[in-house]
């Protein structure tokens, strides 16, 4: 039986019961039709006031927090009761599961390698990641809707916002002070928008490098060339004697010789940047790279230097040989370059206590100021320009240096003194150094 049966059916049982019961109370007293009528209005009051209490006990409830359950009736008002209780724990159930899928969301968008910012159509802040107030300088809590114009005042972002033509990036000092931000944004909804920016300040820096490389090179080839052109034209134009011939000649293939050290330094670079880490076991004799380093430094400086190369045992290298090679002879010719005639310059191999290894080019030359040493890697940055240019370098050596160091897993370290000399040492990770023992040795020699 439905409910409505049911109520329709205790009411008329009610009725009935209290019209019964009226009319015996009435018979005696001679008012039985009229007993009967006030028994069966009595009976229908009665369920109409137990309704009003159970109806009153739920809305009590409705009205409430509905933490508790909702009251428990039986018939109708228990059916009501659990269906709203049933619809209320349902909706509830749905703003949680709404809740935890907008917080993933919202942390999925924070975890965005991107600021991201969500602005109103008054260009108030309704939301913004960690990585965005970062970038625009702000509190990500308590700037919320503020507007952003008042907060970032940055003139290039202001007109953007202003004109509205986000068809490309904006780009602007970071209202934090640190680098620049690139920004970009897109309308959507009702004059909503969404803001993307981005940390560009090392993409700036190496695009300035790029550029500063690219004049250096441009400057370095034109010197010689410049020079070169005007030797042609003495030989051209000018009735040169012999020995003046010669002389012009001999400068002229001093200035070729320059250009190609420059060049083959540049691709000896290029090559660094593009090719693959060298391999972690590929073993090179650390006496063999002493030897050819010995062979070349006494090319250099024919008795002019007090040269020594020692090594305190046996051991390997793990990497590339040219590489390895292309360094140490670079701090060779440097300690030659930089030490005037009659000065020492060791070379020496040591393993260190930690298993890893150096090589000390050591020597007693002109030194380098403190605040030079660590731009020396940089490249074309020389502390003496024209003293670096006269020995016939480049100002890529040390940037070579640090780059196949880099690529090995080691570090330079400079120490240096003006007026009393230098020491650079190459230390290698004790992954790419093992000593040999006298049975290795014996091995090693005849392949390599
Ligand atoms: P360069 O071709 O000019 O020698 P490098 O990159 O090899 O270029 O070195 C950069 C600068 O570091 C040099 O111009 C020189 O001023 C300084 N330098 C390098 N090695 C030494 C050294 N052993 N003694 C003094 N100065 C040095």
């Amino acid at each position: 039986m439905s409910w409505f049966l049911q109520r329709v059916f205790l009411h008329v049982v009610m009725m009935v019961v209290g019209g019964v019961a009226g009319r015996i109370a009435g018979a005696p007293l001679g008012f039985a039709a009229a007993g009967m009528m006030l028994g069966a209005a009595l009976g229908v009051g009665l369920v109409v006031l137990v309704d009003a209490l159970r109806g009153r006990r739920l809305l009590n409830w409705l009205r409430g927090s509905q933490h508790e359950p909702a009251p428990r009736d039986s018939g109708f008002w228990g059916e009501l009761g659990y269906r709203i209780e049933r619809a209320v724990r349902s909706r509830e159930m749905a703003l949680v599961q709404e809740k935890a899928r907008l917080a993933q969301f919202l942390s999925g968008i924070e975890a965005s390698p991107n600021g991201v910012m969500l602005l109103d159509a008054n260009d108030q802040i309704a939301w913004c990641n960690r990585l965005a107030a970062e970038h625009f300088g702000l509190d990500p809590v308590r700037d919320l809707s503020q507007h952003l114009t008042n907060l970032v005042r940055a003139p290039g972002f202001v007109s953007y916002l202003r004109e509205g033509q986000f068809t490309q990036p904006v780009v602007f000092p970071s209202p934090g002070g640190r680098g620049m931000v690139s920004v970009i944004l897109r309308t959507y909804g009702d004059g909503m928008k969404l803001l993307l920016s981005q940390d560009i300040t090392e993409r700036e820096r190496a695009e300035t490098m790029r550029r500063d490389f690219v004049a250096n090179v441009s400057h370095e080839i034109r010197t010689p060339l410049t020079v070169l052109s005007g030797f042609i034209e003495t030989l051209v134009n000018l009735p040169l004697t012999e020995v003046e011939r010669k002389r012009v000649l001999s400068l002229m293939a001093q200035q070729t010789e320059r250009m190609q050290t420059l060049v083959s330094d540049l691709l000896t670079l290029a090559q660094l940047e593009g090719s693959p880490r060298p391999p972690s076991d590929r073993w090179v004799d650390v006496a063999k790279l002493m030897q050819l380093a010995e062979s070349d430094a006494r090319t250099l400086s024919p008795g002019r230097h007090q040269l020594s190369f020692e090594a305190d045992g046996p051991a390997q290298l793990a990497g590339a040989e040219s590489e390895l090679l292309s360094a140490l002879t670079n701090l060779v010719s440097n300690a030659i370059r930089y030490t005037p005639e009659g000065g020492a310059i060791s070379v020496r191999w040591q393993a260190r206590s930690n298993g890893s290894g150096e090589f000390i080019v050591k020597d007693s030359g002109i030194g380098v100021e403190k605040e030079h040493i660590p731009r020396l890697t940089e490249r074309f940055y020389r502390v003496d320009g024209s003293r670096s240019r006269d020995t016939g370098g480049t100002g890529l050596g040390l940037s070579i240096v640090k780059h196949v160091l880099q690529r090995h897993g080691g570090e330079l370290d400079v120490q240096s003194e003006p007026g009393k000399g230098s020491e650079f040492r190459l230390i290698f990770p004790s992954l790419r150094v093992r000593p040999l023992v006298p049975s290795d040795e014996a091995q090693s020699r005849p392949g390599r």
